[in-house]
């Protein structure tokens, strides 16, 4: 018979959110494991791990930029460090005016910080159109990497990859929870679009949107600048780049389609000049909610269960923002913001 381990913490997921929560909880010294069923079509490993402060046909400033940024640039270095590998890479962004109206419409005077005017060259492989606008504080993270360096770093006496937690195995204790050999203070569930069938949070306006990308090589000497028009054009190494994504609230299944595919090449064409061929098309659900701000907290019944999700489109940025909200509720009893606590939908609860 194996005997009761006790720890602080039992995180349920190994995607963005689980690794973030992970990292930081480590930081903040708390024991844990992070149990991850690993499924290669969870969205952490389709995304193409750009950030980007600017948002919207207005190019206004994302939601709570101002903050998570400098945060970002700041937790995923640390990281890198930290873990001994390179996963994080601050680019040029150039967003493309996808109209005469739209360059027009611009206002330079405007007061959003991380725009400024477009002062650089622009490739002979794109076609600048109407001209654009610089974004400062954009990149890419290396999202499989990141994932992968972090789990080879907590190695597994933490990480139980290739597990599934079943929720009718957690026993509910006076304080905390039982899973297997393990007596832990919470639970947090960071299950992506899963999370929607966790029967403890089914209740919460989940609202997944499927999302197709593809992965293209050319002939052109692609440079670091990524560029968007409508879609993402985002150069890797070897002559490749990605170009996503589409958005598909209706059909949340797991299918490559082709009108994705011509929608994609089609915009792709409005503003790529060289050919190219499609070397991969991938996709996974994203997990969005209804008012389109992240889910953290702990159930209203159950306060040792609790929830890291709702990342939607912006995994990587907001994802350390969200956990060290969560982790500061967790280790300094500090109050998670309205505007991201599950306790906005406590009306939505039952019982
Ligand atoms: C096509 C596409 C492109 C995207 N591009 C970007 C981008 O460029 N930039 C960006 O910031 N975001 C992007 N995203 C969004 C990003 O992928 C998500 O915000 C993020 O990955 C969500 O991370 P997560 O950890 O919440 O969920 P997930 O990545 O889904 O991870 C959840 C993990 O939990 C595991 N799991 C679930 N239930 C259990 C259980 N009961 N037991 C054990 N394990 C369990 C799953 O197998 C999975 O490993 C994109 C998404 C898509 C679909």
């Amino acid at each position: 018979m194996s005997s009761t381990r006790n720890i602080d913490l039992i995180i349920v997921g190994g995607g963005i959110a689980g690794t973030c929560l992970a990292l930081l909880c480590e930081q903040g010294g708390l024991d844990f494991i992070l149990v991850d069923d690993h499924k290669n079509n969870h969205s952490s490993y389709v995304a193409s791990g750009l950030f980007n402060p600017v948002t919207g046909r207005k190019f206004v400033k994302s939601w709570e930029a101002e903050h998570i940024f400098p945060l970002i640039h700041e937790f995923y270095p640390k990281m890198e460090k930290k873990l001994g590998a390179d996963f994080f890479e601050p680019r040029p962004l150039i967003r493309l005016f996808p109209t005469a109206k739209a360059s027009n419409d611009w206002d330079s005077s405007s007061p959003n910080p991380f725009i400024s005017e477009l002062d650089e060259q622009i490739p002979e492989y794109i076609d600048p159109g109407f001209g654009g606008i610089k974004v400062s504080n954009a990149g890419i993270l290396r999202v499989k990497s990141f994932l992968q360096a972090a789990k080879e770093f907590f190695g597994p006496s933490k990480v139980k990859e290739g597990l599934s937690l079943n929720t009718e195995r957690i026993e509910i204790l006076h304080e905390g929870v039982r899973w297997e050999e393990y007596k832990a203070k919470k639970v947090v569930f960071c299950e992506g679009p899963e999370g929607r069938r966790n029967p403890y949070f089914s209740w919460l306006p989940f609202s997944p949107t499927k999302g197709e990308l593809m992965e293209i090589e050319t002939n052109a000497d692609l440079k670091d600048s990524i560029f968007t028009k409508r879609v993402f054009f985002l150069p890797l190494s070897g002559n490749r780049a990605l170009v996503g994504a589409t958005y598909d609230r209706t059909n949340l299944n797991l299918e490559k389609t082709p009108a994705s595919r011509e929608y994609l090449e089609e915009r792709l064409r409005s503003f790529f000049k060289s050919s190219y061929r499609v070397v991969d098309h991938r996709v996974g659900i994203r997990p969005n909610v209804k008012d389109r701000r992240p889910l953290a907290g702990f159930h209203s019944e159950h306060e040792q269960i609790g929830i890291l999700n709702g990342l939607g489109s912006k995994g990587v940025s907001l994802g350390p923002f969200v956990a060290q909200f969560l982790v500061n509720a967790i280790i300094k009893e500090e109050q998670i913001p309205k505007e991201l606590n599950i306790s906005r939908f406590f009306a939505f609860f039952e019982g």
